[in-house]
């Protein structure tokens, strides 16, 4: 099932989200609605705070990167079907050179913008089974993961931007939260708290 996607603005975006246990209820349900609503999207992550539940859960399928003629074959291979859950995820580490990716996030539509970010991340994680991971990811599977993880924490890209580009992009992203925005899925708007 699709679920409406939560749109800038609204405060479920901006809170630090709580670690889940396997009892949490229709969790299995909940990923599925998930997994139907990102790729309906066309996203390449989602997190569970942009379908309103501030809980430590967000999915990744890079795959739609892999097809990137910029990128070497190794990381082609590496993008190519990784599809993964994440639960009670925890960044440990993030190392290596600091490099900027245009990007976007389903919860803003019409903005995109370079974003700085460290090369490397070691994170631990939960997988839909509730089996524990502790992983290294670089490049851009880990940009991806980095900006999933941040919507966990209540953090947004635009937040990583420089003062003046935040006040340029202000008014852009006063419409994001005010549905004058065209997207083609669906979106709950925080002035209207109507899903469309
Ligand atoms: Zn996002």
């Amino acid at each position: 099932m699709i679920l409406p996607i939560i749109a800038y603005g609204d405060p479920v975006l901006r809170k630090v989200a709580d670690d889940i246990d396997a009892e949490y209820p229709n969790l299995k349900e909940l990923i599925s609605n998930m997994w139907d609503t990102m790729y309906n999207a066309s996203g390449v992550g989602l997190a569970a705070p942009q379908i309103g539940l501030p809980i430590r859960l967000f999915l990744v399928d890079t795959t739609p990167f892999a097809d990137d003629e910029d990128l070497t074959e190794t990381e082609q291979k590496q993008l190519q079907g990784f599809k993964q859950v994440f639960i009670n995820a925890h960044i440990e580490e993030e190392t290596g050179t600091e490099w900027p990716f245009n990007e976007g996030c389903l919860s803003i539509p019409d903005v995109r913008e370079d974003v700085t970010r460290k090369d490397t991340i070691k994170i631990t994680y939960l997988d839909e089974h509730f089996k524990e991971h502790s992983k290294t990811f670089d490049g851009l599977l880990a940009r991806v993961i980095q900006h999933e993880y941040d919507h966990i924490e209540g953090v947004l890209f635009t937040d990583k931007l420089s003062p003046l580009k935040r006040r340029m992009l202000k008014g852009r992203l006063t419409n994001s939260s005010k549905r004058k925005i065209n997207v083609d899925y669906r979106m709950k708007f925080p002035a209207s708290k109507i899903a469309r």
